[in-house]
């Protein structure tokens, strides 16, 4: 009889077709059908991990799958998602449980706690094997937030001087991050550890980082002014990370002070001061005029006796976060660091971030020299290799060779990580996508510009862009002055697009950014950033398409033709083949051509324009010859996502 493959038809000796059985009964016991897709199958108790952030193509380079196959899996259980989006846990583990996957999600800190425990350093045992008598009383560490010119740098001034005796290094302290001062507190001497740089953004760029510094904020609010949407900001992000809040009420010195409506305005947000029954001590001060600033102190030591335990073990080597660091002529690079435990020396090794080195000096705020810190105290730290980035880590190791390797395998991995980044963040070009995918549907910008009359018109008339009802347009921050790392932060966080007008980046900003994938625009003209940033949003009123599986054939026999090319006799295993069709050539799980189409398609000698499952059919990919018995042939077609 003639065959069903267009052209005579396979022979079938008994023995091939026993060993195609074969083969088909390992595929079938290896992966199975979804949808009308063949998936590798786990066996219900492999482990699969995953990098947060990851998404369905990374998945299926795990399992050797096509991701397109996964797209598939996936919409069968009711999640759409194209296969570069990234997704969350909650999906990863629905997809996986559908295939017999495990799926853990390794986040940032996970990944380099396994690559500190591959170095025989296992910090949470340590932390777990430290005896109660090991720990020692340590100073609270706290940052100031609030609402822009609330008086948050003059109060860190006050605090800063309130504890500098006339005369002692000249009275003048350094700024190198953080500061220590020390108080009198019930006839015993105490100290307190104040992050310098006011404001949450760098709060937050720390907490990003995984790394918890703060353990009290003190936020500070105008008298005159009230509570305002940073001092909102603030009040947030100190809840989020379980920090005990003491609120200072600044400008008591300025006519209209009204610390009672701050008092009022505050007890919306939970923060109930004491005498209204509440836990949150508050303290009318005057920033400029000194004034209360020891009641101040006294309030936040006791805020954190109440609150908080806060001891350390000063008798092992050191750890703790890198609060700033920048890179200076003379000397190379240079930290501050704050020690969280253990102690720190002089000549001790240390990897901090992805820098490494041996401690050649360490000085204080006060620019003084000093051999050893302990626990809550920051110092300056002269002799890594490169600049670690605020938030960074640190630790001594014993040997020079374990700092080093460590920092090696760090920066390899956030090579990797930026790499996988760079196609996630949201940038004008590919706003569109994104809001396609359902990931976002607010485009956030930060405004920079030279003046502020600029900033301002520049804000104005972006706000007028009529943008339509499904994406909206928000401004998160604006300021005059260069770009800074703090901008860059916040549009990581809040994945954002920075624009500056007649600004520049300041120094390091533009590695940063490229590291975290934010996307900076830079204009002279004002209505040449409206322009753009109306494209953008228009951008996505465009159709947004993606792959759909259509249907799959394998391939089982190959004929030659010197007129038609080569012809695959092929059995369609899952859906529809129809002619016309985009079409790929998998071998082995490999794709070796993913740019064919169906150019032509036979039931027996007819043509045919479509051919369902289980039936034989005779394929030509056009001038593509390269088919072997037991390739697979996959087609799909591009569709219009629906908007939601
Ligand atoms: P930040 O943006 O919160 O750091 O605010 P600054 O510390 O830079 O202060 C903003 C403005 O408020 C400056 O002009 C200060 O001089 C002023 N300022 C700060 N504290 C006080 C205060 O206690 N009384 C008065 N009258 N002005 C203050």
């Amino acid at each position: 009889t003639a065959g069903a493959f267009g052209r005579g038809g396979p022979s079938r000796s008994k023995n091939r077709k026993s060993k195609r059985a074969k083969r088909q009964e390992m595929e079938q016991r290896r992966t199975r059908e979804i949808g009308g897709v063949r998936v590798p199958k786990g066996d219900g108790t492999t482990v699969l991990r995953l990098r947060r952030g990851s998404s369905l193509a990374d998945f299926a380079e795990k399992i050797n799958a096509e991701p397109a196959a996964l797209v598939t899996v996936l919409m069968k259980l009711g999640e759409m998602a194209t296969a570069n989006q990234s997704l969350d846990e909650e999906t990863f583990k629905l997809l996986g449980e559908e295939l017999g996957y495990v799926v853990e999600i390794v986040s940032p800190e996970d990944e380099d706690r396994e690559l500190l425990e591959s170095f025989d350093i296992n910090l949470s045992a340590e932390a777990e094997d430290e005896d109660d008598e090991d720990l020692e009383a340590r100073p609270a560490v706290v940052t100031v937030m609030g609402h822009v010119d609330h008086g948050k740098t003059r109060l860190l001034d006050a605090v800063r001087h309130a504890n500098v005796t006339e005369g002692e290094a000249g009275g003048i302290t350094q700024h190198i991050g953080a500061y220590q001062v020390q108080i009198d507190h019930e006839g015993e001497q105490r100290g307190l550890t104040f992050i310098d740089t006011p404001g949450h953004e760098a709060f937050t760029a720390m907490r990003a980082r995984g790394a918890k510094v703060t353990d009290i904020a003190v936020l500070v609010v105008a008298a005159d002014d009230g509570v305002m949407p940073q001092t909102v900001e603030a009040i947030n992000h100190a809840k989020a990370a379980g920090v005990p809040i003491v609120v200072a009420v600044n400008k008591m010195d300025k006519e209209g002070a009204s610390p009672e409506k701050v008092r009022g305005q505050l007890t919306e947000y939970d923060i109930v001061p004491e005498a209204y029954g509440g836990d949150t001590m508050f303290v009318d001060i005057s920033a400029i005029q000194r004034l209360n600033i020891d009641e101040l102190l006294e309030a936040v030591l006791l805020t954190a006796d109440a609150s908080l335990e806060l001891t350390a073990n000063p008798d092992h080597e050191a750890r703790g976060v890198a609060i700033e660091a920048n890179l200076d002529k003379g000397r190379g690079p240079v930290a501050t660091v704050l020690v969280q435990t253990g102690t720190l020396r002089i000549g001790d090794t240390i990897v901090a971030g992805n820098a490494h080195g041996r401690v050649r000096a360490m000085f204080d705020e006060n620019g003084q020299e000093v051999t050893e810190a302990e626990p809550s105290r920051p110092v300056q730290v002269l002799g890594l290799s490169a600049v670690p980035r605020a938030g960074d880590s640190f630790l001594v190791t014993q040997e020079d060779r374990t700092a080093r390797q460590i920092a090696e395998k760090r920066e390899a991995v956030e090579r990797n990580a930026m790499l996988a980044k760079r196609r996630k963040r949201v940038s004008l070009e590919n706003f569109d996508q994104v809001v396609a995918e359902g990931k976002i549907d607010t485009l956030n910008l930060i405004l920079k510009g030279d003046v502020s009359g600029a900033v301002e018109a520049l804000e104005d008339a972006l706000l007028k862009i009529d943008v339509g009802e499904d994406v909206q347009l928000r401004v998160i921050h604006r300021g005059v002055g260069a770009i800074t790392q703090n901008d860059v932060n916040l549009a990581t966080v809040d994945d954002a697009v920075i624009i500056g007008f007649n600004v520049r980046p300041a120094e390091r900003v533009n590695d940063l950014a490229e590291r975290e994938g934010v996307d900076m625009r830079f204009y002279s003209v004002i209505y040449a950033a409206i322009d753009d940033i109306e494209n953008a949003m228009k951008g996505m009123l465009k159709p947004e398409y993606e792959e759909v599986e259509l249907g799959s054939a394998e391939v089982r026999e190959v004929f030659r033709s010197s007129k038609f090319g080569n012809i695959a006799g092929s059995i369609v295993r899952s859906g529809v083949i129809r002619r016309n069709a985009k079409a790929r050539l998998v071998r082995d799980g490999a794709v070796v051509s993913d740019d064919l189409a169906i150019e032509s398609l036979k039931r027996y000698k007819d043509d045919a324009t479509e051919v369902r499952q289980d039936f034989e059919c005779g394929i030509g990919l056009g001038s593509f010859n390269d088919i072997q018995e037991g390739d697979r042939i996959e087609t799909w077609e591009m569709r219009e996502i629906p908007r939601v």
